[in-house]
């Protein structure tokens, strides 16, 4: 058995054949291959680095189940210039980067159209509430659900301005079954979370978003149960999949081919690559983001905090207090900037006079995302052997249960708990959905009238 933190050893040579191969060793990747494992099918799953390596290790921890508002909406179009001022703010893009990033603004703007909105909140809020059943399943499964801290949420305001200003999304919410508390004043938010500066004047209190202890333990843990169910965790480097009549011809840069009967591609903000060798393009970006984690003792959090209009957050993790979010664009090879990570921690210090800021290790994660905020999740165009399960962007952990359902759903041709249409990973192909698509139960869409205000989560 491979121990999951060390590095993964390569599958041995001579065996080269599988039912079910999954591809990403990430929270998506794992969840899924436990997922397929329990209901008692023969799953390898493999990394070309460890489990848990790239963005599925140091994120913010949150279970943003209420967070079904998508990026892509008019109120972060208006902000964005705003933030785009400031080299170091909420939002980034890289001159050098703009030229290959300008498609996927196009679709991004595209699907900031009020009735794109709607579409995509609607399909945020069915994920969100498959995942927020499926979550505790699959953390009992796995001997984890220690890890749930089930504290709620507390998004910060500056004004009551701002808070108004979000007021549509709160509604939005509101209609999807969503409960929250606004706050008024100090007084008010003091017994939520005391320490703050006077500068936070108002707030949002969601009982509904639950927060893990620590993301990268969590995934380790459920590779744990699925190497001890019988599932096989090996290291290797995919360049390519092509279809073949035994199976699925998985490419290695080391070392001869795997065929797979089925293969899951869960590789994070890399999975767009493994398509394109199948001839599909899924414009996959990568939005970058940064954070600190400070020793446990740096500040008294009562609960993980949200400053939407800087676009960073605040976790209590059980390896310390994890300040940070952001987005950069920049793509998957520049390296990190952490003076990004030093000016939310900065900004943190504003709000939070008494926060301690020294000891703190930085990092910088690739989130997955396509331009409506919605993930990729359904059978390849070209070979429907292939199912594709990646681009959760900021929501990964959120909804990793909800996909893992999904997927072995798929895999095992059940009916599925939910409209898949708005996920399919063809959506973005000239003339729309192709022959994949059809295959998919027809739309139900449930509606709701809404413009977003802000980046709420990390
Ligand atoms: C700063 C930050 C904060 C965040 N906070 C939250 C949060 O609070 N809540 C939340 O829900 N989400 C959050 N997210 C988003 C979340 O981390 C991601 O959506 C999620 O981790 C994506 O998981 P994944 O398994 O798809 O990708 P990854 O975790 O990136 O895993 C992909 C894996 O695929 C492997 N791989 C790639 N290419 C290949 C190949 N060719 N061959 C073999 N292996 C390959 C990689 O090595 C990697 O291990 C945050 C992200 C960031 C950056």
């Amino acid at each position: 058995m491979n121990a999951p933190e060390s590095p993964l050893r390569p599958l041995p040579a001579d065996q080269r054949s599988c039912a079910l191969l999954v591809i990403g060793a990430g929270i998506i990747g794992v969840a899924t291959a436990l997922r397929l494992q329990r209901e008692g099918r023969d799953v390898w799953l493999i990394d070309r680095e460890r489990v848990a390596a790239q963005a599925s290790r140091g994120n913010a921890g949150a279970l943003a189940f209420s967070d079904i508002l998508p990026l892509a909406s008019a109120g972060i179009l208006r902000q964005a210039p705003r933030w785009l001022l400031d080299p170091l703010g909420p939002l980034t893009i890289r001159p050098s980067y703009l030229p290959r990033l300008v498609p996927w603004l196009l679709r991004f703007w595209h699907a900031s159209r009020r009735a794109r909105v709607r579409a995509s909140t609607a399909a945020q809020a069915a994920l969100m509430t498959l995942s927020a059943a499926e979550t505790p399943l699959m953390l009992e499964a796995a001997g984890a659900s220690h890890m749930l801290r089930s504290e709620g949420v507390l998004h910060l305001y500056e004004s009551e301005a701002e808070l108004q200003a979000s007021q549509a999304g709160w509604q939005a919410r509101a209609e999807h079954g969503i409960a929250f508390t606004h706050l008024h004043g100090a007084q008010s938010i003091a017994p939520f979370q005391p320490g703050l500066s006077a500068a936070i004047v108002a707030a949002t209190f969601v009982p509904a978003w639950s927060t893990v202890s620590d993301p990268l333990q969590l995934t380790l843990a459920l590779a744990r149960e699925f190497e001890r169910l019988g599932g096989r965790i090996g290291r290797a480097d995919v360049i390519a999949l092509s279809s073949g009549t035994d199976g699925v011809s998985v490419l290695l840069r080391e070392g001869p081919p795997i065929v797979a009967g089925r293969v899951v591609v869960a590789a994070g903000a890399w999975s767009h690559r493994l398509a394109r060798t199948l001839g599909e393009r899924i414009p996959l970006e990568t939005e970058r983001g940064y954070n600190t984690t400070l020793p446990s003792g740096a500040f008294d959090l009562k609960r993980q905090l949200t400053f939407g209009g800087h676009g960073f957050v605040v976790t209590p993790l059980a390896c310390g207090i994890r300040i940070g979010g952001a987005v950069e664009f920049a793509g998957l090879d520049a390296a990190p900037n952490f003076a990004r990570s030093a000016a939310l921690l900065a900004k943190a210090k504003r709000f939070m006079p008494g926060l301690r800021t020294e000891g703190g290790s930085e990092w910088m994660g690739f989130r997955p995302s396509l331009p409506d905020t919605l993930p990729a999740i359904g059978p390849s165009e070209s070979d429907d052997r292939v199912v594709y399960a990646f681009g959760h962007g900021h929501l990964g952990l959120t909804q990793a249960a909800a996909t893992a359902r999904l997927v072995a759903d798929i895999v095992a041709a059940r009916s599925l708990p939910i409209d898949l249409v708005p996920y399919r990973p063809q959506r973005f192909a000239r003339g729309g959905p192709g022959r994949a698509a059809r295959k998919i139960i027809p739309p139900t869409p449930t509606e709701n009238p809404d413009r977003p205000t802000q980046i709420e989560n990390s």
